[in-house]
């Protein structure tokens, strides 16, 4: 599966699911990796993304915003957190 970004490092993803129609945004969007829908339980690939203009900016705006690490498929790749991976 390929993603519009192709890039080392993560960005910023839209994401949508093509069941419900949820859509929802992460600031940690990796390269051909997707986020499971929370209701589907079902992968669905980022139809945009695109570069974070601040690393870490959006995680900083928003403290308590927890990133779903069982929804995120570089989380479950990586064994941990992708949001403590830098490159
Ligand atoms: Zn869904
Ligand atoms: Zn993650």
């Amino acid at each position: 599966m390929s993603t519009p970004y192709q890039g080392k490092g993560r960005c910023f993803g839209e994401y949508r699911c093509s069941q419900c129609n949820r859509s929802w945004m992460s600031a940690n969007s990796w390269a051909n990796y997707g986020q499971e829908c929370t209701s589907c339980k079902i992968m669905v690939m980022p139809h945009k993304q695109r570069p974070l203009l601040k690393p870490d900016g959006l995680d900083k705006s928003d403290p308590n915003k927890r990133h779903p690490t069982e929804l995120c498929q570089k989380c479950k790749a990586l064994g941990r957190p992708c949001k403590q991976f830098y490159n």
